[in-house]
């Protein structure tokens, strides 16, 4: 007798999607399918729960006041810090800065250890895949420095040309800034193998992961990178709050970003002394409501546990590509072997902008354009894609729309 293959749990999509209120909307005649969400997932209940609860219950400025509700706040910001090391298995909360985006995670580390290490000559490795925000804040840096940016090529499937590493990764090599997946084509990176390479020549790494936290269960210190981006509206949690990992060694031994209250050890008009990390990089009355709803979102999806999440998705991609791709004059732009829920395509003679609107007529929302990755759209000899991307909370029955309608589109244009 065979074993039978593993199979994975069991995923109620119509219950998980009575959790998203926002999943009921009507677009006109249309029940909304919101394919969109690398740009931005939508909430569950129980983060707008957990908000609405911190503003009614428990708010006030935290770590300065002695009064009750003060100090029921800052319980709440101190637990979520441990929840987030938790959700990505850091070695202690203290590595991990609240920030308001990955933007934002990103540039702190460009402009506060960039100013403290790169030198003229040095050399910031980056790929064809990245997001602006993890391009400009290093070209900015790099100028500063008088450094100077190499790029790892990608192949036409969107996967990275690893073979190029040998000669781009040297003694110079400063900094690798990667993507974890990327947001345009949904290709997943091997940043292990890649965090590897570079630590061999002595490069520090920081991962892009504002697109892999929705999808792929994250280590850093399996992964040994010595930063780690996020933004917390593509997990579902609130908009305006974010996450930077930092090895508490690298962390400690950077300049402040941003400075004012909360961040100060001693003030006087001569000298200034810095606290220690996180509040080194935590200046000001920080996003607390943000920070409370991110703590919800992480535990909300650790409920519905990973497996049978990505096992979903996976299925509502695989679905999603073989109809759109049966689609005569549809091109689907990034096939790599590794890929989440991204789905990028043109269509013969009509813009994606065309594309987006009639869709969106019909209650899709996709999103088109050059996702913020120009980079990439002239490697890839295009001035756009069409992209849609799915989450969890997506169905089979939306992805099959997305295809019927995308039929129209095309006969539409003739
Ligand atoms: N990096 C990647 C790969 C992204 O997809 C995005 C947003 O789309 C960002 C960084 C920036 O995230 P945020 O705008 O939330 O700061």
């Amino acid at each position: 007798m065979t074993t039978p293959a593993p199979t994975a749990p069991a995923f109620e999509v119509a219950a998980v999607r009575e959790d998203f209120p926002i999943l009921a909307t009507r677009v006109g005649a249309h029940p909304l399918i919101y394919l969109d969400n690398a740009a931005s997932a939508q909430k569950p209940r129980a983060v707008i729960d957990a908000i609405s609860d911190y503003y009614s219950a428990r708010h006030a400025n935290i770590h300065r006041g002695v009064h009750y509700l003060s100090a029921t706040a800052t319980d709440a910001y101190d637990q979520a810090r441990v929840t987030v090391a938790q959700f990505l298995h850091a070695a202690e909360p203290r590595e991990c800065i609240f920030v308001r985006g990955a933007t934002e995670a990103i540039n702190l580390v460009a402009s506060a250890w960039g100013r403290a290490n790169l030198r003229p000559g040095d050399e910031i490795l980056l790929s064809t895949l990245e997001h602006h925000a993890n391009i400009v804040p290093w070209q900015i840096a790099a100028e500063a420095a008088g450094a100077k940016i190499k790029i790892i090529p990608i192949n036409d499937q969107g996967e990275l040309l690893l073979d190029s590493l040998d000669a781009l990764l040297t003694a110079r090599t400063k900094l690798l800034a990667i993507t974890h997946v990327s947001n345009a084509l949904g290709t997943v990176v091997s940043v292990r193998e890649l965090i590897r390479r570079a630590h061999a020549v002595g490069a520090v790494v920081l991962v892009d992961g504002a697109q892999s936290v929705p999808h792929l269960p994250i280590d850093v210190q399996d992964l040994d990178c010595d930063f780690f981006a996020f933004s917390g509206h593509k997990l579902f949690g609130p908009t305006g709050i974010g996450v930077l990992y930092g090895k508490a060694a690298l962390l400690e031994k950077m300049p402040p970003y941003q400075s004012g209250g909360d961040m100060i050890e001693r003030v006087t008009f001569e000298k200034t002394t810095f606290r220690s990390i996180p509040e080194r990089f935590e200046a000001g009355t920080p996003h607390i409501s943000g920070v409370v709803g991110l703590a919800a979102a992480i535990r909300y999806l650790a409920k519905l546990g990973h497996a049978a999440l990505a096992a979903h998705e996976q299925n509502l991609l695989a679905h999603a590509t073989a109809a759109v791709r049966a689609i005569p004059g549809v091109r689907i732009i990034g096939e790599a072997k590794d890929k989440v829920g991204v789905l990028s395509f043109v269509m013969d003679g009509i813009h994606p902008h065309d594309i987006a609107t009639i869709l969106d007529s019909e209650g899709i929302a996709i999103r088109a354009g050059h996702h913020c990755a120009q980079p990439l759209m002239q490697r890839l000899g295009l001035t756009g894609t069409a992209r849609a991307s799915f989450a969890f909370y997506n169905t089979l029955a939306e992805a099959d729309r997305l295809a019927a309608t995308l039929l129209k589109v095309k006969k539409m244009f003739g």
